[in-house]
């Protein structure tokens, strides 16, 4: 495991200081009224231990975010600005500065931006987990001008996949599923070697199918990854479905759903349909494997969930997840989701807020912002 992050104790006596934070408040937003208002304020609620901290040692604190894909462009519908209104309502006396994907020196990682935003601050705190995986200018600069630390939310995030990872009660059941074979095997192949089982599902799992000599029909197919599931398949611990639901070829599906009937399969897909959703037998079989888990990491749904008809095995799953002893990670944008439309979030031990970092971080095992804060040397 990569050496211990600097944490906020680095910082020493904060009283009258100006610190520069770090969030990832890139949250979702409606309009009300004629006016953009933040929709669900989950990311910014999450900072408020530690700015409510960094106020009663007596710190002026001042917060940095994206917000959605500006282009390195100045477009007012991605101003902060209903961010702002929502943070003065949760926390008082708390500046936030203007989204940082407004200037191209954000995502070019340009060191005059970077130093730029650190200007009259004494020290750097990075909260931004969900951002982490990226190297721009907000992330990797600061740390190399000013004393930093990393949040406590960033720690957490860090530690508990880290730990399931590196040192998991057994056994240990990874669940990979989603769209894309090739978004997936990487992480696949990481957790075949860390973990005793991984459960395969989705969409991805339809090449490792194919691989194993069964055929899948119009189910979603990638043909360059054939090999690199067969390799996958012959270390044994990779678990895939048995049988499958789904639709004819062509027939629509989606959160709009349809009105075609669901075929059932067993471990063949006939020519004419495809798969969409795990089956009821595996269903069964993945659920006895996480029941018995002593950690569970999931990321990514077993089928289309969005659509009520093909929700049936991902629900189980979660099910599952939430109801077993082990100690459960949920990671991955879709399979937080997921989740929370069946509304187990609270049932599982640890949900992570970043997508692409937690991905990132089981797959590769560190980020570059939290190399930025182990190598940051200023006023250590
Ligand atoms: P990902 O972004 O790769 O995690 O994929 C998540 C998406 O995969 C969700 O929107 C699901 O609807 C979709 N998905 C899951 N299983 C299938 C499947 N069998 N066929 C097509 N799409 C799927």
């Amino acid at each position: 495991m990569p050496a211990q992050l600097p944490g906020i104790e680095r910082l020493g006596d904060l009283n009258g200081k100006k610190v520069l934070v770090r969030v990832d408040f890139n949250t979702p937003v409606h309009l009300v009224d004629g006016r953009l208002e933040v929709a669900d304020d989950f990311r910014i609620r999450a900072t408020l231990p530690l700015l409510e901290d960094l106020k009663s040692r007596g710190a002026l604190v001042a917060c940095m975010t994206h917000f959605g894909r500006p282009n390195g462009k100045v477009v007012p519908e991605f101003s902060v600005e209903p961010v702002r209104r929502r943070l003065n309502e949760l926390c008082d006396g708390i500046q936030l500065l203007e989204n940082l994907r407004f200037n191209p020196g954000e995502e070019a990682n340009d060191p005059a931006f970077g130093a730029s935003l650190v200007e009259g601050f004494d020290c750097f705190i990075n909260e931004a987990f969900g951002a982490s995986h990226r190297a721009h200018a907000s992330i990797m600069i600061p740390p190399t001008l000013l004393p930093s630390a990393a949040g406590p939310n960033l720690q957490k995030e860090v530690s508990t996949l880290l730990g399931a990872l590196e040192n998991p009660v057994r056994p240990f059941v990874a669940i990979v599923g989603g769209a894309k074979v090739k978004d997936k095997l990487a992480i696949t192949k990481v957790l075949s070697q860390k973990a005793d089982a991984v459960i395969v599902g989705g969409g991805m799992a339809y090449t490792f199918e194919f691989a194993e000599g069964r055929t899948i029909g119009g189910s979603l197919f990638d043909e360059t990854n054939v090999e690199n599931c067969r390799e996958l398949l012959a270390t044994g611990k990779i678990r895939i479905p048995i049988d499958s639901r789904g639709l004819e070829n062509g027939q629509p599906f989606g959160p709009d759903g349809g009105i075609a009937p669901v075929q059932s399969f067993g471990e063949d897909i006939p020519e004419g349909s495809m798969g969409l959703d795990i089956g009821t037998l595996s269903a069964a079989m993945f659920v006895e494997e996480i029941l018995n888990a002593g950690t569970i990491l999931w990321n990514g749904p077993m089928g289309v969930f969005e659509d009520t008809r093909f929700a049936t095995g991902t629900e189980a799953i979660a099910n599952a997840v939430a109801t077993s002893k082990g100690f459960s990670v949920v990671g991955g944008g879709d399979s937080v989701a997921a989740i929370q439309k069946f509304h187990l979030e609270n049932e599982v031990d640890f949900v992570s807020t970043g997508g692409g970092a937690s991905l990132e971080l089981v797959e590769l095992g560190d980020l570059p912002g939290l190399r930025a804060l182990r190598d940051s040397k200023v006023g250590a």
